[in-house]
């Protein structure tokens, strides 16, 4: 790593840091945090600080509680904006273990570093760009969200119009800060929608670093008495927020999904882990999309994908290939969310990958027409099928694939179910404003 455990007490020190969040995410994408002071921290980084991991949803039952957390050295920042008066505070990444000392099966990162070691075996390195998008509101006089907007802006559109720009910046200024590269942010296509994007990374970094930019994204909108939201579709009739999850594969530092000689400049192994993206589209939406408002994002008319197909060059197929060549050649899945758990939604997009190329799995010849407007004939004649419709479907799907629930493992998987099941049954219970619009007269 590239700190050791003298750097950080130095860097603490010098810095006045007090307080150091020891920092996890459940299997629901949840952030948690442990609060140490800077006279635990040595005790820290000699991975000695318990947590109760009955306490978290889904992690353990109460006879084995007892959770140990093992900091990531390399993960160690101090928050930027914190007053220095009272002392800064930092936050640590860390990996959960049992008591007899072995990876707990229910931490998410733990899962992501087990399918990173498969693809380290077939000798490759997993690199991941994130486009997260999300919406700013206005709060009411009590400071609780509303889903009201104060701009008209569209895409790209030049601010100054709002209080929501001048929170970008700090955002960005903060991320900056914090040693992200952000290489883009830019008002999005709905009133009140931004994106801000940030320089891919190796894929436990940027799992990583999407915990810690919604983190900042919130506080710095709070400061500006403004609430960002990550749910997917918050105002029915306008885009919804995605994440499209950038990808690519490299070997000794060389991107193995690029191969000039190729028509398109791709490799047989760029094709295969197309292929096998798409062989487990639909089973990985549960991870990569698992609220049920994620699937009122994923329907037609809203630049977001339904359709599992692959494209070189439009954008209303699911993999999309953006047209950069040599070490940009990489693949980008255009249904993951930022409802999803970076960890896991990473993990099983890599499996299903490996398992493309693995198994040699050829991707079906790709879509240049608008799949948008297709008739649902010609869909049929090229085999196009759609995204599961809802969260519950998705579920389903997911435990019918043996290959993606490997992955997860059984701890994650029957918790994350179990989830989602009851998620779905509190949902499909409620009666809508939609339904009593609907039948309350009519019938
Ligand atoms: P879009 O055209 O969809 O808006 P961008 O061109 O803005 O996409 O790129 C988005 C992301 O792709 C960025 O996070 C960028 O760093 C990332 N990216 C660039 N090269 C690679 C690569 N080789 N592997 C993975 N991600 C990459
Ligand atoms: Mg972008
Ligand atoms: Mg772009
Ligand atoms: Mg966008
Ligand atoms: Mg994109």
């Amino acid at each position: 790593s590239n700190y050791t455990k003298e750097d950080i007490l130095k860097l603490a020190e010098e810095k006045n840091v007090k307080f150091i969040r020891m920092q996890f995410t459940d299997i629901l994408g949840i952030v948690k945090n442990v609060a140490i002071t800077v006279k635990q921290l040595e005790d820290a980084l000699d991975n000695k600080i318990m947590f109760d991991g009955s306490s978290i949803d889904g992690f353990t039952r109460i006879q084995e509680s007892d959770m140990y957390l093992r900091p990531d050295y390399d993960t160690f920042t101090i928050f930027p904006w914190r007053p220095a008066e009272g002392g800064a505070v930092a936050r640590l990444i860390c990996d959960v273990y049992t008591p007899d000392g072995k990876p707990f099966s229910g931490c998410p990162r733990n899962v992501l570093k087990k399918a990173l070691k498969e693809a380290e075996e077939m000798g490759f390195d997993m690199n991941v760009g994130p486009e997260p998008e999300f919406f700013l509101f206005q709060q009411d006089e009590t400071g609780e969200a509303t889903t009201i907007t104060q701009d008209d802006g569209g895409y790209f559109d030049l601010g100054p119009i709002d209080k929501g720009i001048n929170a970008r910046r700090d955002i960005v200024l903060a991320l900056e800060e914090m040693g992200f590269e952000v290489e883009a942010s830019h008002h999005e296509v709905a009133p009140g929608q931004h994106e801000i994007d940030f320089k891919y990374a190796p894929a436990l970094k940027t799992a990583d670093n999407i915990g810690t930019f919604k983190f900042v994204t919130k506080s710095l909108a709070n400061e500006h008495g403004l609430h960002a939201t990550f749910m997917p579709k918050p105002i029915f009739g306008e885009n919804g927020s995605g994440m499209h999850v950038h990808q690519s594969l490299f070997k000794d530092g060389e991107n193995i999904f690029y191969d000039e000689s190729d028509k398109l400049g791709l490799s047989q192994a760029a094709y295969y882990y197309i292929g096998g993206l798409l062989k487990h589209a639909k089973a990985i939406a549960a991870i990569t999309n698992p609220s049920v408002n994620s699937y009122k994002r994923l329907v037609p008319g809203y630049e977001a994908p339904v359709y599992v197909a692959w494209s070189s060059a439009n954008r209303s197929a699911l993999i999309r290939i953006p047209a950069a060549r040599g070490n940009g050649t990489r693949l980008e899945l255009r249904n993951p969310d930022p409802t999803a758990n970076p960890y896991l939604a990473i993990a099983v997009m890599l499996k299903a990958g490996l398992d493309g190329i693995k198994n040699e799995i050829e991707p079906p010849k790709e879509v240049l027409e608008n799949i948008y407007e297709m008739s649902a004939d010609r869909k049929n004649e090229l085999d196009i099928e759609s995204l599961p419709a809802n969260i519950n479907e998705a579920v389903d799907l997911l435990l019918e694939d043996e290959v993606i629930t490997s992955v997860l493992g059984d701890h994650v998987l029957e918790h994350f179910v179990a989830a989602k099941k009851a998620e779905w049954d509190s949902y499909r219970t409620q009666v809508s404003q939609w339904e009593l619009d609907s039948y309350l007269n009519t019938f």
